[in-house]
């Protein structure tokens, strides 16, 4: 699983079932494009917050280090990373989700859409630590690969 480097898809690998055992959560080091019905899932939103609006929110979760971009036309937020890598809810130990029950859609449904659909940044856990992924990782969401970062989620 060497030469794999998450801000190129096209060194990924193709998914099959096993693969995310043992995996240092590299899904997990690209930006994540959300909904605001994922906000409020993760608890992070209300509706009446919702309701009350989109870039008004997107302020509130930027100032509170949640969300680091709002697309006001795709009304598409994206979550904050950290040191612009590792999704906030990744452990940084463990390399698990922390809220595992209430990640976002996005996240429920990689690989089947993302930068590639069907392939997966997978490395060992151990590999991780012999290096950090040199480029800006395309993202878990709406951006296609090549502009300036893909998102897990779309293609
Ligand atoms: S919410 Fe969980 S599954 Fe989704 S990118 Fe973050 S750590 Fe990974």
């Amino acid at each position: 699983m060497s030469g794999i480097d998450v801000g190129r898809p096209s060194t990924w690998i193709p998914y099959r079932s096993g693969l995310c055992e043992g995996c240092w959560s590299g899904c997990c080091t690209l930006p994540v494009e959300v909904s605001v019905m994922d906000l409020v899932r993760l608890g992070v939103a209300t509706e009446d917050e919702a309701a009350a609006g989109l870039k008004k929110l997107a302020r509130r979760l930027e100032k509170d280090g949640i969300v680091q971009h709002f697309n006001s036309r795709s009304q598409i937020f994206t979550l904050e990373q950290r040191h612009g890598r590792d999704c906030i809810y990744l452990h940084p130990q463990t390399r698990l989700c922390t809220v595992y029950e209430k990640r976002p859609e996005v996240c429920r449904k990689f690989p089947k859409i993302g930068p590639r659909p069907g392939w997966c940044p997978a490395k060992r856990k151990a590999g991780e630590k012999e290096g950090k992924p040199g480029r800006p990782a395309p993202a878990k969401g709406t951006q296609a690969p090549g502009k300036k970062a893909p998102a897990k989620g779309r293609p």
